[in-house]
């Protein structure tokens, strides 16, 4: 059956076994499905194509694009009947507008070249995260990624103006709009991110673009509790206000992992200290206003006590070095061995609390696990994270997952938090999302899946019960 839709696009369509495997398993090799094939559409017509190809033969669609999901919704089911569509091959920057501080980009552009373009006309495009050098545009729209710099510029919804995506009709809505207001009616572009691929195809965007920060600086500085860290970070944000762009934090059994298994790692302060935070600062003046900024913040938070030692990047070089530290945590832990992962956030003012009250529930449920804790402290988003206690059966560690997210879940719960921060739902999460809601909150769930994709063929299975 599949033979039918070759002729009708310009893309490539993969379907011998070798070639599609490599579609067919997630980033953190959790989930592996099968398919039918891999479509690799040039254009949103070419997707049109496809999509109304697979309406009128019942087959289910798995958007893809650089697969560094980390809630398995890029994996198509283990039914053999879904065909995945992969957008890599639209990686068009279709206009820049500097006038208009926007980009007008395919959704299969990977993150780091739509950086790079607004970059070549001395703008700004903010959304940074450890896995920009291969995902994609519409994979961020996708899941409303956050990253490292949520703080001053918010996430991919707030840097989307406007969307071009394929419905689940094979229809082409064309919302590419460039407007900084538009109140006329239902915001569908808000319905499409986030939405997993659930409910249509992304094929374009156009996207807020920023003035090139002047100066910048980084800080890496240690801390004896996440108390101190939430201290230091009222202390920077009161100095240092919009200028602050990422707080981010990591535990010393983070900063051990990426030493063990990261070649090239060191560790950026002397002292060894129980917490780390890495402040950055950008500036629209030069660079000694951003660091005159800092100096003061952490000067502030040394005279109050609150820094067991601290380190300004004195060069472009250090402050990647520390950057590449706290982004290496996630592929250092996954070199480690196995792990269980959340992707929770609790508001910003309790994130000490639920550290401390978390912790301690899961090590009095599970004595001697590892936790691994880190992430964006400033937006209140961790990665609350646990390795297996020293000596553990692999299988056994897994085991627990279920019991162990139960722990921690109910804890996000009491600080009326969310165990999807910014990885979304997928299939990871999909179930227990699902039970936590209220049934009117189901119903009109329901409802805008049932509105948008009748058929019930967009990426199945993932983000709804
Ligand atoms: P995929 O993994 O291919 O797909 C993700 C979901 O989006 C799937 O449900 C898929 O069906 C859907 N989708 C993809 N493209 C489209 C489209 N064009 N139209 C409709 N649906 C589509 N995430 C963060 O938010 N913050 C971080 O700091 C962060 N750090 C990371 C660090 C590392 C090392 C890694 C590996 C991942 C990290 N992630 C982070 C997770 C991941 O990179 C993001 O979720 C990213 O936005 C996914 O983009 P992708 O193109 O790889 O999407």
């Amino acid at each position: 059956m599949i033979e039918t839709l070759e002729g009708q696009f310009s893309g490539r369509l993969i379907t011998a076994t070798d070639d599609v495997a490599p579609f067919l398993t997630d980033w953190r090799k959790t989930w592996t499905g099968t398919a039918i094939g891999v479509a690799q559409p040039d254009s949103a017509e070419d997707v049109a194509r496809v999509v109304r190809w697979c309406a009128a033969h019942r087959v289910a669609i798995v958007p893809q694009g650089g697969n560094t999901g980390q809630s398995g919704g890029s994996v198509p089911e283990a039914t053999g009947t879904n065909l995945v569509l992969s957008l890599t091959r639209m990686n068009r920057i279709r206009a820049i507008d500097p006038a208009n501080d926007t980009i007008a980009v395919d959704a299969g552009c990977v993150l780091q070249s739509v950086q790079a373009a607004a970059d070549g006309v001395e703008r700004y495009f903010p959304l940074s995260l450890g896995a920009e050098g291969s995902c994609t545009i519409g994979g961020n729209l996708a899941t409303n990624a956050g990253g490292t710099a949520v703080l001053r510029y918010g996430n991919a919804r707030d840097l989307c103006l406007g969307l071009e995506v394929v419905t689940a009709a094979g229809e082409i809505w064309d919302g590419m709009k460039a407007l900084r207001k538009d109140n006329s009616g239902y915001d569908l572009r808000d319905l499409f991110i986030g939405s997993e691929g659930t409910l249509g195809v992304i094929t374009g965007a156009v996207l807020k673009l920023f003035p090139k920060p002047a100066g910048r600086a980084t800080a890496f500085a240690g801390v004896a509790s996440v108390a101190d860290a939430m201290a230091v970070f009222a202390e920077v944000r009161a100095r240092a206000g919009a200028r602050l762009t990422g707080f981010e934090m990591l535990s010393e059994a983070c900063l051990s992992l990426v030493l063990d298994h990261v070649p090239g790692a060191r560790r950026p302060l002397v002292a060894v200290a129980p917490w780390y935070v890495l402040i950055a600062l950008s500036d629209s003046e030069s660079e000694d206003t951003a660091r005159a900024a800092l100096e003061g913040a952490l000067a502030g938070a040394l005279a109050a006590g609150l820094l067991t030692d601290a380190a300004i990047a004195v060069s472009e070089a250090q402050a990647r070095a520390f950057w590449m530290v706290r982004e290496s945590v996630s592929p250092a832990q996954g070199a480690a061995g196995p792990a269980i992962k959340h992707d929770i956030a609790v508001p910003v003012s309790a994130i000490a609390a639920f550290v401390e009250d978390a912790l301690a529930a899961a090590e009095a449920a599970f004595p001697g696990l590892r936790p691994v804790t880190f992430g964006h402290l400033g937006d209140g988003n961790l990665h609350f994270n646990f390795s297996p206690a020293p000596g553990m059966d692999r299988a056994a560690f897994l085991a627990l997952q279920p019991a162990l997210n139960a722990v921690v879940h109910a804890k996000v719960r009491a600080y009326r938090g969310t165990i999807s921060a910014e990885h979304g739902l997928g299939v990871l999460r999909r179930d227990e999302a699902h039970a936590a809601r209220s049934p009117v909150e189901r119903a009109l769930m329901a409802s805008i899946k049932a509105a948008f994709d009748p058929q019930g063929i967009m990426n199945p299975a993932k983000l709804l019960g």
